[in-house]
């Protein structure tokens, strides 16, 4: 993005947290900032340029629904929320994943994807990469197309690009 060092200086590291020896990145900092949230914006819209366009965005609750509806109406598209399990009313879709201790859900509104509609799924962090490869599945058994997975941090050494090979994954940050 535009201003890349500043951006990353807006994005506070939290060591210990939630529980030793995590380093959390807090975006909100970046997300109070009115310059850096547009540079961030903007950018992710340059990458679907790049990527040959999308008919939606798909967000990962609950940071990429901070992202992606920003992007979505830059991009004049609509937004599709993906949410932990038990917050959408019936009738959803369910995809299921490993944790590192224990499993996760999340949920997709049945019939909101157009079959074979181009989608762009974004988060703000890419760590192991297992919600995004749950996102995705959930997005394709729906009858969505990925087009792109683009998240603005890359915890790099954790291996989430590994576990999406095969995808286009583009980050706009990249940490070790
Ligand atoms: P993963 O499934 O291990 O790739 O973890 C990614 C998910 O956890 C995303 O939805 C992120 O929002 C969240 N996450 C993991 N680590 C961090 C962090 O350091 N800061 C903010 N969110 C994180």
């Amino acid at each position: 993005p535009a201003r890349a060092a500043e951006i990353r200086s807006l994005i506070r590291d939290v060591p210990d947290y939630p529980h030793p020896p995590v380093v959390f990145r807090d975006i909100t900092p970046l997300l109070a900032d009115g310059p850096a949230l547009t540079d961030v914006v903007d950018a992710f819209a340059g990458l679907v340029d790049a990527d040959g366009g999308v008919d939606v965005v798909a967000g990962m609750e609950a940071r990429g629904f901070l992202l992606g509806a920003p992007l979505a109406t830059r991009l004049g598209v609509g937004f599709v929320p993906l949410r932990k399990a038990g917050k959408l009313p019936p009738p959803v879709v369910r995809e299921d994943y490993a944790l590192e201790y224990g499993t996760a859900s999340i949920e997709l509104r049945h019939g909101t994807l157009a079959p074979g509609s181009r989608v762009l799924l974004v988060d703000d962090v890419l760590a192991t990469g297992g919600t995004a490869q749950a996102a995705a599945s959930l997005v394709e058994r729906c009858g969505g197309h990925v087009v792109a997975l683009a998240f603005l941090l890359e915890l790099a050494g954790l291996g989430g690009r590994d576990r999406l090979a095969g995808r286009t994954v583009e980050t706009l940050l990249r940490v070790e």
